[in-house]
C-alpha cells in the first residue's frame, strides 16, 4: 500500500444505538468531536443496533469509548449513590433518598470517556490485554463480567494484569476497561475484631463493614520529616525478648527460623500482651493453611485478643495476586489507624511465601528470573512494604506501626536469598532455631544471632538497668558450658557460674499465652541478678518463678506499682525488691522445713 493510500485512509468508529438512530446533526456533532480527539479531517461512523444498552449510544473508535447509553448512567449513579453512602455514613434508605434527590436536582451526566482493550491472553490469575495504551502501574481494570485486576506489567505492546477474582468469564477477546483509579482497600474502625480476605472483604460470616474510607494497597512510605525516632516500648512480654533485644513502637524486628521452631507463637504472645495498651493489632496471614489461620483466629478469641485485632487472610488456596496483594492491603489498614494518631502492630506470616506468590506472579508475567529464580525486584517487594512501618513526628499525631515480619528458613540457613533481604531490611532479627527448640529451650531464641538495633533507645529504664549484664552472663555460661563438658571437677567459682547460668536458661523458657508485664521481668531480673535464685535446682525454677510473682502481686502490691508508674528502677526500689525476695524465700523455707518434719512425724 502506497503512503498517500494509508493517510487517506479513513478512521472507522462505530456507534452502537439502542432502538432510535441518532439524527443526522448528532452524527455530525459526533464525527466532529472524534475528528478533533484523534486529530484528523474525516471519520467514518459505522452505526448498529444494540438493545442490550437499553437507551441512548455508544461510541467507541480505537481504543476509546464514549458512553451516552442509559446503562453508563445508571452506572454512574449508582457510584453517586455509593459515594453518599460513605460520605454521609448511612443505610437509612430515608436518609439517601433525601440526600439523592438533592444530588439528582443538580446531577451533571458526565460523558463516560473509557480506553478500552481486550483480553489476549488468560491463566492463572494473569491476563494480558491489548489496546489499552495508557494504564498506569497498579491501576484497577475492569473486565465485562465485573472481574477486577490490577496493571501490574506495562510494555509496549501489551499490559499484563493481576486477577483479583475467578477468570473463568474471563476469555480471549473479553472487553477489560481502564478505571482511572488505583487499587485500594476499605479502611476503618469497624473493621477490628474482623477476619477479612486481601480485597479487604469479610470472611467470617459476620455481615458487611461499614468502612470509613478507602485507602490505596500501595502508598509511599512516610518521608524523614514526618518521622521521629523509636522512643516508646512495644512490649511482647517474653522475658528473653523483651530483656535482651527490645523492640520500640515504629520499628521492623525480623521474626526468623525454620520450620516449627515457634515463630508465629511469638508473634501470637506479642498480640496477646498488647491487651490494654491501645495498640491496635493486625495479623496478615499470607500462604498458610486455612486450619492454621483458624487456630489462630481461635487462640486470638480465646483469649480476648481478638477485640482490638484485624486478620487479613489470603491462604495457601488463594491466587497468587491475593497472596501477592495481602501484605500490603494489612498495611493500608494499619496507615489508616497510625494516621488517626493510633500504634499498629502488624505481623507479615511469612514473607517467605509472600516472595514465592510473587516469583509465581513474575515468571507468569514473563519477566526474567535471576537468583533462586526471584524477580530482580524482589529486594524492592520487601522493602517498600517494611519502609511503610514508622514512627510518626508528633506534629502529625504521632502515630506508628510496628511490623513484625516472619521469614521461613531451611536448615538454618539464613544466608539464601530472601532472608538476607529482608535481614537488611529489617531493624533487626529474633533468630530461633531447631537444635533449641528440641532442647526444650521454649521460645527457642538464639541470643547470639539475635539482634535489635534501634529497641534499646525505647527501652524502660527500669527494664535497662535490670537487664544489665544478662547477655554477657548467658555468653559467658554457653563458652563454659561446653568447655567443661567433659572435665569432672570444677573449682567453686565455675560451679558458681553454671548454677546461675542454669537458671538463667531456665528462667527464660516460657510457656504459651502467658505473657509477663515490665515489672514481673524486673523482679525477676533483680532477683536473679541478686543471685537470689542460684541454690534452686533447676527443675524447680519455673515452678519458683511461679509462685515468686504470685506473691509480688498478691502480697507486694506496691512495689509493682511503683515499678509500672515510674517505670524506673531506683537504688532504694532495687533493694525492696531484693529483701521482698528473702522474705519470700523464708516463708518458702518455712513451709519447707514444715512438710519435711510432717514426713518425719508420718514415718514414726
Ligand atoms: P510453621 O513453620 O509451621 O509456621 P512456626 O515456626 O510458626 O511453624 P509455631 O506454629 O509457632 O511455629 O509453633 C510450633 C509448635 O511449637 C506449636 O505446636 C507450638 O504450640 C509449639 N510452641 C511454640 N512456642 C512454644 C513455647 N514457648 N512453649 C511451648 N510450646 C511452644
Ligand atoms: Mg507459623
Amino acid at each position: 500500500m502506497r503512503l498517500e493510500q494509508i493517510m487517506s485512509e479513513k478512521l472507522l468508529a462505530k456507534l452502537r444505538y439502542a432502538s432510535t438512530s441518532p439524527t443526522p446533526e448528532q452524527v455530525n456533532g459526533i464525527k466532529a468531536m472524534l475528528c478533533k480527539k484523534f486529530n484528523v479531517d474525516d471519520i467514518e461512523l459505522e452505526l448498529s443496533e444494540d438493545k442490550s444498552i437499553g437507551g441512548g449510544f455508544i461510541v467507541s473508535c480505537k481504543n476509546y469509548e464514549y458512553d451516552w447509553s442509559d446503562a453508563g448512567r445508571a452506572k454512574q449513579l449508582r457510584a453517586e449513590i455509593n459515594n453518599l453512602r460513605r460520605e454521609h455514613g448511612g443505610n437509612d434508605a430515608g436518609k439517601i433518598i433525601s440526600m439523592l434527590s438533592d444530588k439528582v436536582e443538580n446531577f451533571d451526566l458526565a460523558v463516560e470517556d473509557k480506553e478500552v482493550g481486550s483480553v489476549v491472553w488468560v491463566g492463572d490469575g494473569i491476563a494480558n490485554i491489548d489496546g489499552i495504551e495508557h494504564a498506569f502501574y497498579g491501576e484497577i481494570i475492569e473486565f465485562e463480567d465485573g472481574t477486577k485486576g490490577m496493571a501490574q506489567d506495562i510494555r509496549d505492546d501489551h499490559i499484563g494484569c493481576i486477577l483479583f477474582g475467578n477468570d473463568a468469564g474471563i476469555r480471549q477477546g473479553t472487553r477489560a476497561v481502564r478505571t482511572y483509579k488505583e487499587a485500594g482497600i476499605p479502611v476503618g474502625e469497624a473493621f477490628i475484631g474482623r477476619v477479612i480476605d486481601a480485597l479487604g472483604a469479610p470472611i467470617d460470616g459476620q455481615g458487611d463493614i461499614k468502612e470509613s474510607g478507602y485507602r490505596p494497597v500501595e502508598g509511599p512510605a512516610p518521608g524523614i520529616i514526618d518521622r521521629q525516632s523509636v522512643n516508646e516500648p512495644m512490649e511482647t512480654g517474653i522475658l528473653s525478648i523483651d530483656t535482651m533485644f527490645p523492640i520500640g513502637r515504629g520499628q521492623r524486628e525480623l521474626i526468623i527460623g525454620d520450620r516449627q521452631t515457634g515463630k508465629t507463637s511469638i508473634a501470637l504472645d506479642t498480640i496477646i500482651n498488647q491487651k490494654g495498651k491501645d495498640v491496635i493489632c493486625i495479623y496478615v496471614a499470607v500462604g498458610q493453611k486455612a486450619s492454621t489461620v483458624a487456630k489462630i483466629i481461635q487462640i486470638l478469641k480465646k483469649t480476648g485478643a481478638m477485640d482490638y485485632t484485624i486478620v487479613v487472610s489470603s491462604t495457601a488456596s488463594d491466587s497468587a495476586p491475593l497472596q501477592y496483594i495481602a501484605p500490603y492491603s494489612g498495611t493500608a489498614m494499619a496507615e489508616y489507624f497510625m494516621h488517626e494518631g493510633k500504634d499498629v502492630l502488624i505481623v507479615y506470616d511469612d514473607l517467605s511465601k509472600h516472595a514465592v506468590a510473587y516469583r509465581a506472579l513474575s515468571l507468569l508475567l514473563e519477566r526474567s528470573p535471576g537468583r533462586e529464580a526471584y524477580p530482580g525486584d524482589v529486594f524492592y517487594l520487601h522493602s517498600r512494604l517494611l519502609e511503610r512501618s514508622s514512627k510518626l513526628s508528633s506534629e502529625l499525631g504521632g502515630g506508628s506501626i510496628t511490623a513484625l515480619p516472619i521469614i521461613e528458613t531451611l536448615a538454618g540457613d539464613v544466608s539464601a536469598y530472601i532472608p538476607t533481604n529482608v535481614i537488611s531490611i529489617t531493624d533487626g532479627q529474633i533468630f530461633l532455631e531447631s537444635d533449641l527448640f528440641f532442647e526444650g529451650m521454649r521460645p527457642a531464641v538464639n541470643v547470639g544471632l539475635s539482634v535489635s538495633r534501634v529497641g534499646s533507645a525505647a527501652q524502660t529504664k527500669a527494664m535497662k538497668k535490670a537487664a544489665g549484664s544478662i547477655r554477657v552472663d548467658l555468653a559467658q555460661y554457653r563458652e563454659m558450658a561446653v568447655f567443661t563438658q567433659f572435665s569432672s571437677d570444677l573449682d567453686e567459682t565455675t560451679k558458681n557460674q553454671l548454677a546461675h547460668g542454669n537458671v538463667l536458661m531456665e528462667l527464660l523458657k516460657q510457656p504459651l499465652e502467658h505473657p509477663l508485664a515490665m515489672h514481673e521481668q524486673v523482679i525477676i531480673l533483680v532477683a536473679v541478678g541478686a543471685k537470689r535464685l542460684d541454690m534452686i535446682p533447676v527443675k524447680k525454677v519455673r515452678d519458683y518463678k511461679e509462685r515468686l510473682l504470685e506473691y509480688f502481686n498478691t502480697e507486694q502490691g506496691e512495689i509493682c506499682q511503683e515499678l509500672e508508674k515510674s517505670g524506673d528502677l531506683s537504688d532504694q526500689l532495687k533493694h525492696k525488691i531484693i529483701e521482698a525476695v528473702d522474705a519470700f524465700n523464708d516463708i518458702e523455707n518455712k513451709k519447707l522445713k514444715e512438710e519435711v518434719e510432717e514426713i518425719q512425724k508420718n514415718n514414726h
